[in-house]
């Protein structure tokens, strides 16, 4: 089974290159964000937890997105692999991660980081905002402690992966979507 984790900053296009990747692999997508909306809009015990934390720009915590990666993991068995999107987001959940995997023997295949420069990030939450109308998206107040928390929490995983030899890169901030998109299946060729 392969483990891909797409890496970035909010906004860097994790999600709609996602869906390249399953069009062309046919990998299982996994977006914690998406998973934790799910939660929020069924109105689950978790998702109470999860929402004021999400509309503050804040992590949930570790145990929980780790408990929603382990099942979705078990849950399907019958793909060639996993393409995990928001997750690991802290050193935590990384080294959670790997001894999940550890226990069946696997590893990280690789990750896929897709840059784009903080001024991006506003520009295309903003855009985003006015589309898929989400709560976290709204307020400029908002994204700039996302973009804090992805420079404290998260960005640190770089060097993470880095030292496992596990860290590949891809700017993300080509002039159409076209253009990022190839960058990230390019990439992702090399890595099969
Ligand atoms: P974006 O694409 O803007 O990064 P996501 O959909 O990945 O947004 O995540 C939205 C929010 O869900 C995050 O700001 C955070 O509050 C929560 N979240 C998602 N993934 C994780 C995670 N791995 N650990 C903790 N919180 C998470």
């Amino acid at each position: 089974m392969k483990y891909y984790i797409l890496f970035g900053p909010p906004g860097a296009g994790k999600g709609t290159h996602a869906a390249a990747l399953v069009e062309k692999y046919n990998y299982k997508h996994i977006s914690t964000g998406a998973l934790l909306r799910a939660e929020i809009a069924a109105g689950t015990e978790l998702g109470k937890q999860a929402q004021e934390l999400i509309a503050g720009g804040n992590l949930v915590p570790d145990e929980v997105v780790e408990g929603m990666i382990e099942s979705t993991f078990r849950n399907n068995r019958d793909v060639p692999g996993f393409l995990l999107d928001g997750f690991p987001r802290t050193i935590a959940q990384a080294e959670a991660l790997d001894k999940m995997l550890a226990k069946t023997g696997e590893e990280v295949t690789g990750t896929i980081s897709i840059m784009i420069p903080d001024e991006l990030v506003f520009e295309r939450i903003k855009r985003r905002a006015a589309i898929e109308g989400r709560a976290d998206d709204a307020s400029d107040e908002i994204i700039a402690n996302r973009v804090k928390t992805y420079h404290a929490q998260t960005e640190p995983l770089i060097e993470y992966y880095k030292a496992a030899g596990k860290y590949h890169e891809v700017m993300g901030d080509g002039p159409t979507i076209e253009i990022n998109r190839q960058r990230v299946l390019d990439l992702m060729e090399t890595l099969q």
